[in-house]
């Protein structure tokens, strides 16, 4: 492999997987190209200093401690699994899941101590152990790398733990979710002892990060109301300092301009209308620089 050079960041993301496409978009969105036609297992960005190293997501976090990347892409899950001394930067809001202790479906399950002297299988042993250890509970752990959803009906396992996110895969194996023991998402982590020249790098990298997840999940609204609910409609709308109000050509009327939450637009929407507020309009947006 390269060296990895002291004038542009090296951060290692999965090759393919659950958090590949979402990792490429976030650094795209973040003004930093990479040609995934003509990717490599190092690939160069176009428009800021920085390389892509393509990983099994297991190896991102030793890759990172040892300082191979500079910075990596990677589930929360596996970073705690691994142990490695990384720093957990920045959260990435997506590859949401969380990993937790599945029983066979007609189990009267209660508490934790049923695991006591029970055979779990799991790909995450020590972030089950430590959580066994809290509950001073002893059971058996056994590593196993994938198919873990199978061990109890193969006779392998009494219970398993494991990623669920909707928790399909549980019940068409005839398991249920009794204890929700971690949960995860994608974060950035960085090499503990980067250059100074790095950690600026990585500064700008985390401000743009940072404005591509605050948009993400809001919308800008636009409205006709009268003058005179100007009031009450900033308080249903408050946007980031205070909403934008133009005077309409129409005397007594004008256009207010906000953002808002897409989990409250339509909530927020109904109130609008009730105050009088017409020809709404609803509109995507990009970056949020705050
Ligand atoms: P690799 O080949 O890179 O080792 P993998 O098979 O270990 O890939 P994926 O299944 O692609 O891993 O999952 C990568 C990460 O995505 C997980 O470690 C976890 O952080 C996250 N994730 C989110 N939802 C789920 C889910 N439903 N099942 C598995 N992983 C999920
Ligand atoms: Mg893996």
């Amino acid at each position: 492999m390269n060296e990895n050079s002291e004038k542009m960041l090296r951060v290692a993301i999965q090759t393919k997987g659950r958090l590949n496409e979402q990792s490429v978009e976030l650094l795209n969105e973040a003004g930093v190209s990479i040609d995934e036609n003509k990717r490599k297992f190092l690939t160069r960005a176009t428009d800021f200093p920085l390389e892509v190293l393509y990983l099994r997501d297991d190896d991102i976090p030793q890759t990172v401690a040892m300082g191979v990347a500079d910075l990596g892409i990677v589930g929360l899950n596996e970073v705690e699994e691994k142990g490695y001394k990384v720093d957990v930067v920045q959260k990435l809001g997506f590859g949401n899941c969380r990993i937790s202790l599945a029983v066979p479906k007609d189990v009267e399950y209660m508490s934790p101590d049923y695991f006591n002297g029970k055979r779990i299988a799991t790909s995450y042993p020590r972030i089950l152990e430590r959580y066994f250890a809290e509950q001073g509970v002893t059971a058996e752990i056994h590593e196993i790398a994938g198919s873990v959803e199978i061990a109890p009906a193969a006779g392998i396992s009494d219970a398993i733990f494991d990623i669920v996110s909707s928790g399909g895969t549980l019940v068409s194996n005839g398991l249920k979710e009794v204890e929700k023991v971690f949960f995860s998402e994608a974060v950035l982590i960085a090499n503990p002892s980067l250059s100074e020249e790095k950690r600026a790098m990585l500064e700008v990298l985390q401000f743009r990060f940072e404005a591509v997840i605050d948009s993400r999940g809001m919308k800008y609204l636009l409205m006709n109301l009268p003058a005179e609910k100007v009031e009450e409609a900033i308080r249903i709308v408050p946007a980031m300092r205070s909403p934008t109000v133009l005077p309409l050509a129409q005397e007594g009327w004008c256009s207010l301009h906000s953002v808002v939450r897409e989990k409250e637009l339509w909530d927020k929407v109904e109130q609008l209308k009730k105050i009088g507020a017409e020809g709404i309009l609803v509109l995507s947006l990009d970056k949020i620089i705050r």
